[in-house]
């Protein structure tokens, strides 16, 4: 399980929003099937969310192994139909999750690199 302090608050108005490690934020209980993902309060602007906010994994109906499943098959090159028989769940839903993957990619890629200070198009470029 990963640490609280790995999480950035999600709350698009918040001024520590998408920052990790400012101690801002507490890990606030339990939710979704069975209880078995943590909520998290920012307490700069008292938001709360999921642990999955902001991820491909946020408002995943299938079981956790089963959606790790399908990224790992895609991550390897298999596609989609393969995918989805290998899985064992429709196609559909693994074009859904390459989807979430490939938009999540591509805020991740934003945040470690297009915005870094070291980067041209970064705040010094
Ligand atoms: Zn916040």
């Amino acid at each position: 399980m990963r640490p609280i302090e790995d999480f950035c608050c999600q709350n698009i108005e918040c001024p520590d929003r998408g920052i990790r490690g400012r101690g801002n934020l507490k890990f606030a209980g339990w939710s979704g099937h069975k209880k078995a993902l943590r909520m998290i309060r920012c307490r700069t602007c008292r938001g709360r969310f999921s642990e999955r906010t902001g991820t491909a994994l946020a408002g995943s109906q299938l079981p956790l192994d089963k959606t790790l499943a399908v990224l790992d098959h895609i991550r390897e090159g298999c596609g989609t139909l393969s995918t989805a028989r290998l899985v064992g769940v429709g196609k559909n839903t693994v074009t859904r999750y390459l989807r979430l993957a490939g938009a999540q990619g591509r805020k991740l890629h934003e945040e470690l690199v297009a915005f870094s200070p070291s980067h041209p198009s970064g705040a010094d470029g």
